[in-house]
């Protein structure tokens, strides 16, 4: 990781290596908000949040950003995937 938060490669899966396009899934949240996607994978069921800053522009720091977004972590829960990577401790490690 570069730690510049949640970067995704588009057309492989960092955490189980698969290249299969089908298997990477992009899930959306009840409460749509623009510039925010969960990326997922279904070989390994591992997902890590997006933010697009083309769009979210103004968005914050991936910590501060992660937080603000709980629920994007309970759709992604609720389908079944998990969360490889503490990004919160992660970065308050490196901070
Ligand atoms: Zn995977």
């Amino acid at each position: 990781m570069c730690g510049g938060g949640w970067v995704f490669p588009r057309l492989r899966c960092p955490f189980c290596g698969t290249q299969s396009s089908k298997d990477l899934v992009r899930l959306e949240a009840v409460e749509k908000e623009e510039g925010y996607f969960i990326s997922a994978c279904r070989q390994c069921k591992a997902y890590v949040k997006e933010l697009d800053r083309r769009i979210r522009w103004n968005a914050g720091s991936a910590l501060i950003e992660d937080w603000g977004s709980p629920h994007f972590d309970v759709v992604a829960i609720r389908e079944g995937y998990w969360r490889p990577i503490a990004s919160l401790i992660h970065l308050a490690r490196r901070a």
